[in-house]
């Protein structure tokens, strides 16, 4: 049994209060795990959050962010 596979497996962080809700990330994610958020953050945006599965830390989205440090990708 290995039951590390789901602490190594790559993910994305998104800080809602500094993404503008532009959808660039969502449109460039090749696996489709980011998705808008139905709440407004603090600036009254509609932040993107990630599904929680499936990212294979391309950073595509990463790159496509305009608001730096909106998204970290994280791969253990
Ligand atoms: S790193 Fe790649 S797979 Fe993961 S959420 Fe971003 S675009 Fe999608
Ligand atoms: S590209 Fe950046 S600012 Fe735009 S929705 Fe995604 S995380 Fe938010």
């Amino acid at each position: 049994m290995n039951d590390s596979v789901q602490a190594t497996a790559p993910f994305i962080e998104i800080d809602a209060e500094l993404c503008k809700g532009c959808k660039l990330c969502i449109g460039v994610c090749p696996k489709g795990v980011i998705d808008i958020s139905e709440k407004l953050n603090g600036s009254s945006y509609h932040p993107a959050y990630y599904l929680g599965r499936d990212c294979t830390g391309c950073a595509l989205c990463f790159y496509a962010c305009p608001e730096p440090a909106a998204i970290k990708v994280v791969k253990p």
